[in-house]
């Protein structure tokens, strides 16, 4: 990586995205019980161990019966020779004229070609061991009605779900109905998360007149894991460089460090020496608004190469850099292949300037109407009003050479939830 030890020039987000992103693949597979796994990518392919469903089965409760017996007349009387519940083999061989109980998921008894509903008989449900020896069919069936066919679903051998398959609730369900009770999945990233500043302390912890109770921590630590990271917290810590470098040297097996705050340009804002002292800054400063200040680097930690993302402290700031240039890269890791927000037009409901030249992320809110989406712009956008980002579930990006967007054009929304 190349040291940009003084960036003058602001990085457009493209080009910080890009370097980001190129840092970071997809980490190793590892076995899990399939219960835990949902939401995580499979790592391997799963080939079907068998048909599904295994055998030729009832579609519903009724009667297996052979086509031919019942066909062009309009009631036929057979001799109900056995019965199969869904959990039964079926043993027992049909003949002309006869009719085998049946209910749902039982297997079709050798001899029958279609299924008789319940309802097209004289019968019904039969509680206890005894049922009637005659079953009078009043209305007949196509042949093959009511059967499911072995394979019909998957069959033996075939290809059931890719290496890279995001695992769904129903592709969970698929994946037990061939007993499999463990996945291989690409594991989560461990994200250590480092709120800084003198000035924070946790909420439930005693505060000093002047100091403010951590939001970040919170709202980036959830963050994390919504996109599914682990996350690994560590105690606030102080505008001190040793203490900023002994919380980071105790994240030397993350997969990724992320400081919050004390990245700007003020007098306690350490985070970019300890980057230079420690590894290398790739960036610091992108051309947005809001979150200009944040750093890129990486850290030689005894040994260990890890990146840290310095993210700045106002919290509206810290949580649009994370959307743009965190989420993605933990999507990365964990293997998925679209890492991006699903983005929409959007018609804006007022002016919006922005004069000095940086994207700006409006926090909006997205309404539905006349099939056509219009984005609510709230009403204050500074990057430490927290119930902006409350407000919101989207982010209008007002390109940076565009100096007044106009009330009822259009921009393009990133989308904060779905
Ligand atoms: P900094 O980036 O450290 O200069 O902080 C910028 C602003 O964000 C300051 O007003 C800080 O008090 C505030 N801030 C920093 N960290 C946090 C935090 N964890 N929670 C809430 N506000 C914070
Ligand atoms: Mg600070």
């Amino acid at each position: 990586m190349k040291s940009e030890k003084s960036p003058s020039k602001l990085l457009e987000v493209k080009k910080a995205q890009e370097i980001i992103f190129s840092n970071f693949s997809k980490l190793d597979s590892i076995d899990m019980p399939l219960i835990d796994s949902q939401n995580f990518v499979l790592s391997k392919d799963i080939v079907a161990p068998f048909d599904l469903p295994e055998k030729d089965n009832s579609a519903m409760d009724g009667f297996a019966v052979k086509h031919e017996d019942i066909i062009d007349k309009k009631i036929t009387e057979l001799e109900v020779i056995g019965r199969v519940g869904a959990e039964n083999k079926s043993e027992i061989f049909l003949n002309t004229g006869q009719a085998i109980r049946i209910m749902t998921g039982g297997e079709i008894p050798k001899g029958a070609d279609s299924v008789i509903p319940f309802e097209n008989t004289d019968s019904g449900p039969m509680r206890g061991l005894d049922y009637p020896k005659k079953v009078t069919i009043n209305a007949p069936v196509n042949l093959g009605d009511n059967i499911r066919k072995a394979g019909l679903d998957y069959k033996k051998d075939s290809l059931v779900l890719r290496a890279g398959a995001l695992l769904t609730p129903p592709v969970l369900g698929v994946i037990a109905s061939f007993g499999i009770s463990n996945a291989s999945v690409i594991r989560k990233p461990v994200i250590s998360v480092i709120s800084t500043g003198n000035e924070v302390v946790m909420p439930g912890d005693d505060r000093k007149p002047g100091q403010i109770y951590d939001s970040n921590s919170f709202i980036i630590s959830s963050a994390i894991k919504e996109a599914g990271g682990a996350v690994n917290l560590l105690n606030i810590v102080g505008d001190r460089k040793e203490d900023i470098e002994s919380a980071i040297l105790s994240c030397r097996t993350s997969d990724l460090i992320i400081s919050i705050g004390g990245v700007s340009k003020g007098d306690f804002d350490l985070i970019k020496d300890v980057l230079l002292e420690k590894g290398e800054i790739n960036f610091w400063g992108i051309n947005m608004k809001p979150g200009k200040p944040l750093a890129f680097g990486s850290l030689n930690l005894e040994g260990g190469n890890v990146f840290q993302i310095g993210l700045p402290g106002n919290p509206v700031s810290a949580y649009v850099c994370f959307e743009l240039f965190v989420r993605p890269i933990i999507l990365k890791m964990k293997g998925f292949q679209e890492i991006m927000r699903r983005k929409i037009k959007a018609r804006v409901t007022e002016d919006i300037v922005n004069y000095d030249g940086r994207r700006m992320y409006t926090r909006v809110k997205i309404l539905e109407r006349d099939n056509e989406f219009i984005a609510q712009i709230y009403n204050n956008q500074n990057s430490n009003i927290l119930s902006s980002l409350v407000f919101a579930d989207g982010l209008a990006i007002c390109p940076e050479d565009c100096k007044v967007v106009k009330s009822g054009n259009e921009l393009e929304v990133i989308l904060l939830r779905g």
